[in-house]
C-alpha cells in the first residue's frame, strides 16, 4: 500500500470545505454569519501540543522522540481520541486525525469532540522496558491537558492496552505528585484499557461487529434479503478483519475471501472464520491449501456484494479502484480509500460506507468504558452490546436518509450530518 503523498489535514481541511458548501444554505440570517465563523473555526485544532520525550534506552544511553497531541474540537463533549506509534506519525497526520475523530464522534452521537496523538517511533525498536518508559513519558507529556472531562486518550496503530494501563499509572501519580490527590477517577482519562484495569466487555469485538450492524441495515435498503446470497470480502484479518468476518458469518452472509499481509484465501462457497484463525495460529499462515490462495490484485477485483477493506489506509487507489467489482464497500479500516480512488467508485455506482460511521463501532465502546469508569458500575458483555447496536444502526439510519434526501454520496452524508452537529453546538455555546 501506497503512503500518503499530499497533506493529510489539508485533505480534511477541503472535505470540511465541500460540506460546509452543501450545508451553508440552511443557515439564514444571523445564522449564516456563525455558520461561517464555525466552518472557519474547525479548519485548524483548537491547539497542537508538540514535545521531544528523552527516555534512558537499556544501554544507558538517552534518546529522543518526537510527540504529539492534536486536540480539535470539543463543543460536544471531551476531546477524544488514540495515540499512534509509528514512524510516519507527523505533525501533519495528527492534524487531520483529530478532525476526524470530531466527525466521528458526532456521526453516532456520543459526547465528545476530536483529538489524536502521536510518537514518531518504531516500536519494534523498543524492549518492553523502554517501551513502558516512552509510554510514561508520553503520558507524563500529556498529563496536563487530558482527563475524564478533557481530552480522553485511547490506543490507535502500535498501541495496545497494556501501555493505557502504563500510561494510567503514570497518569495517576502525576495526580497524586502535583495535587496529592485524584480530581476524579483516572481510570476514566484513558479507554481501551485491559478488563482488570477498568476496560470494557465487548471492546475487542466492537469495531468488527459495529460495522456486522452497518450491514444489517445495509441489506436492508438494498432490498438483499437472505444473507446467505451475500458474499463478502475481507482485506486484513487483525482484530477488525476476524470480528467483522466472525459476526458476519455467524448471521449467515457469505464470507468467501480474507487476507493477511502474507496471503489471501478464497473458496467461493464460504469460509469459517474460525477455523481460518485457528489455522493462522497453528501455522502462521491462512491457509496451507494452496489451490485456495489468490492474489492481493484479484481479492479487491472479486465479483462479490461487499468488499471490506480493514487492514491499512490508502488501499484503494486510483491504480486499483477500476478493478474492483463489488456492489458495495464497507471501509472498516481508517482511510482505506484515496480521494481520487473514492471518485472513480463512485462512477462505478459502487457505495461507500465511509470508514467514520462503519468502524464508528470501537469508539463508541471507548465512551461506554468511560461512562461505566465514571460511574464505577460495569456492564456485561451483552449488556455492552445491546447499546452499541442501536447506536450503530441508528447512524446508518440517518446516513442513508441524509443521502436519499441531498442526493449525495453516502460519505458526503455522513459527513453533512456530523459537522452540522458540531456546527449546532458550537452555535448553541455562542463560540462562534
Ligand atoms: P491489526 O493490526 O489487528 O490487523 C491488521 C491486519 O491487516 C492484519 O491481519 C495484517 O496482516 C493485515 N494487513 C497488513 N497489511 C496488509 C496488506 N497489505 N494486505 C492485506 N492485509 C494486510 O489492526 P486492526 O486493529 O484490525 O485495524 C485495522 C484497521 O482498522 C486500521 O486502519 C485501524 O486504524 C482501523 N480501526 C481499528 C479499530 C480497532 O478498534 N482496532 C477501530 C477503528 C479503526
Amino acid at each position: 500500500m501506497k503512503k500518503k503523498q499530499s497533506s493529510a489535514h489539508a485533505h480534511a481541511v477541503e472535505q470540511l470545505l465541500q460540506v460546509a458548501a452543501l450545508l451553508r444554505d440552511s443557515y439564514v440570517g444571523d445564522k449564516e454569519v456563525q455558520f461561517d465563523a464555525a466552518i472557519n473555526k474547525l479548519r485548524e485544532p483548537d491547539q497542537v501540543h508538540e514535545t521531544e520525550l528523552q527516555i534512558t534506552m537499556d544501554d544507558g544511553t538517552e534518546k529522543s522522540f518526537t510527540a504529539y497531541r492534536s486536540q480539535h474540537d470539543n463543543a460536544r463533549g471531551p476531546y477524544k481520541g488514540g495515540i499512534r506509534f509509528h514512524p510516519n506519525v507527523s505533525k501533519d497526520e495528527v492534524m487531520a486525525l483529530s478532525t476526524w475523530m470530531t466527525w466521528k464522534s458526532a456521526v453516532t452521537g456520543i459526547p465528545y469532540g476530536g483529538s489524536k496523538g502521536g510518537i514518531i517511533v518504531d516500536p519494534r525498536d523498543l524492549s518492553m522496558a523502554e517501551l513502558q518508559r516512552l509510554s510514561r513519558a508520553y503520558a507524563r507529556f500529556v498529563a496536563p491537558f487530558v482527563g475524564p472531562w478533557v481530552d480522553v486518550p485511547a490506543p490507535d496503530v502500535n498501541t495496545t492496552g497494556q501501555i493505557m494501563a502504563w500510561m494510567v499509572d503514570e497518569y495517576e501519580q502525576y495526580q497524586q505528585e502535583t495535587m496529592g490527590t485524584f480530581s476524579e477517577n483516572p481510570l476514566a482519562t484513558f479507554t481501551g484499557k485491559p478488563l482488570e484495569l477498568g476496560g470494557s466487555q465487548g471492546r475487542e469485538e466492537a469495531t468488527g461487529l459495529g460495522g456486522v450492524y452497518v450491514l444489517e441495515i445495509l441489506c436492508k435498503k438494498m432490498g438483499w434479503k437472505k444473507p446467505n446470497d451475500v458474499t463478502i470480502a475481507i482485506q486484513g484479518f487483525g482484530n477488525v478483519g476476524y470480528w467483522f468476518a466472525l459476526h458476519a458469518a455467524e448471521r449467515g452472509f457469505k464470507v468467501v475471501a480474507v487476507s493477511d499481509s502474507k496471503q489471501v484465501l478464497y473458496d467461493a462457497t464460504g469460509l469459517s472464520p474460525r477455523d481460518v484463525l485457528a489455522t493462522k495460529k497453528r501455522t502462521g499462515s491462512l491457509t496451507e491449501d494452496s489451490s485456495q490462495v489468490i492474489s492481493a490484485e484479484e481479492l479487491l477485483a472479486l465479483d462479490v456484494d461487499v468488499l471490506v477493506p480493514a487492514a491499512l489506509e490508502n488501499a484503494i487507489t486510483l491504480e486499483n479502484a477500476s478493478t474492483i467489482n463489488a456492489k458495495v464497500v464497507i471501509e472498516m479500516a481508517n482511510g482505506p480509500t484515496t480521494p481520487e480512488a473514492d471518485i472513480v467508485l463512485e462512477n462505478k455506482g459502487i457505495l461507500v460506507v465511509p470508514d467514520v460511521l462503519a468502524n464508528a463501532g470501537g469508539v463508541t465502546t471507548s465512551y461506554f468504558e468511560w461512562v461505566q469508569n465514571l460511574q464505577g458500575y460495569y456492564w456485561s458483555h451483552a449488556e455492552v452490546l445491546s447499546k452499541l447496536e442501536p447506536l450503530m444502526k441508528q447512524a446508518m439510519t440517518d446516513a442513508w436518509d441524509m443521502q436519499e434526501l441531498k442526493q449525495v454520496s453516502l460519505r458526503m452524508a455522513t459527513y453533512l450530518k456530523a459537522v452540522k452537529s458540531v456546527v449546532d453546538t458550537l452555535i448553541l455555546r455562542g463560540r462562534v
